[in-house]
């Protein structure tokens, strides 16, 4: 495939719904063993669990609004998931869904405002900024890139999203954590890749595969 699909559908979006949970599974050991480093262990099982449930519950809805699936899969991660990375990721997944509440297509003008949302709904709720080593990290160059990608299709715009949250989620390494847990170990945190950060660029890669093929 081309990868210049100009929209993407609710069957696009649930899809991507699967190959993050698909993604977050395969990577389960490798997000247990960051948040061993610098927290405590749990962010693979965490996000895992959540996205289980997450599937289920998109799985289970019927009818073309993006919005409806999106808060869907919000609630399923703020109600299965504990720790400070369930409700942020819910909140995401909520604001995401907020923001495309009736749409059946999103540009690459829409994904990026709703992942906007997303975010300003991730930093209103965990109050982190840029460079607090955090999620965060990855997400805001993802909108960024959204933002000056938008003459394309939202394929070729999302995977420069990616490709923005991936060197975002590297320069997370030598950066010495200011919230959650990691913040704990003070400087001691410093030369560990944050593991929110690494599964939000797990959540964009996902959509760059998925949309790449719809
Ligand atoms: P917990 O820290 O409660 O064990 P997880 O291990 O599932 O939760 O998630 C840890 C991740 O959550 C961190 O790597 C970081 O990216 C993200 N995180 C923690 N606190 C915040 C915050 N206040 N704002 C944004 N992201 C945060
Ligand atoms: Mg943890």
């Amino acid at each position: 495939m081309t990868g210049d699909a100009a929209t993407i559908d609710r069957a696009a979006v649930l899809a991507w719904v699967h190959r993050f949970a698909a993604v977050i599974e395969e990577h389960r050991g490798e997000l247990v063993r960051l948040d061993t480093a610098i927290g405590d262990g749990d962010h693979g099982t965490n996000m895992d669990r959540g996205m289980r449930k997450a599937v289920e519950k998109a799985d289970a809805l019927e009818g073309d609004d993006i919005g409806a699936l999106l808060k869907a899969v919000g609630m399923a991660l703020v109600s299965s998931v504990g720790g400070a990375a369930g409700p942020l990721y819910g909140t995401l997944f909520l604001q995401m869904g907020t923001a495309t509440a009736g749409a059946t297509t999103l540009d690459a003008a829409a994904f990026a405002d709703a992942l906007e949302a997303g975010l300003t709904g991730v930093q209103a709720r965990g109050k982190a900024e840029p460079g607090d080593k955090t999620m965060v990290d990855a997400l805001l160059p993802a909108v960024a890139a959204l933002r000056e990608a938008q003459s394309g299709g939202v394929a070729e715009a999302v995977d420069r999203a990616a490709s923005a949250a991936e060197e975002g989620m590297k320069a997370t390494i030598p950066m010495e954590a200011r919230k959650g847990r990691a913040s704990y170990l003070g400087p001691r945190s410093v030369d560990h890749q944050d593991p929110g950060a690494t599964s939000s660029y797990l959540l964009l890669r996902s959509a760059a595969e998925t949309f790449a093929g719809s």
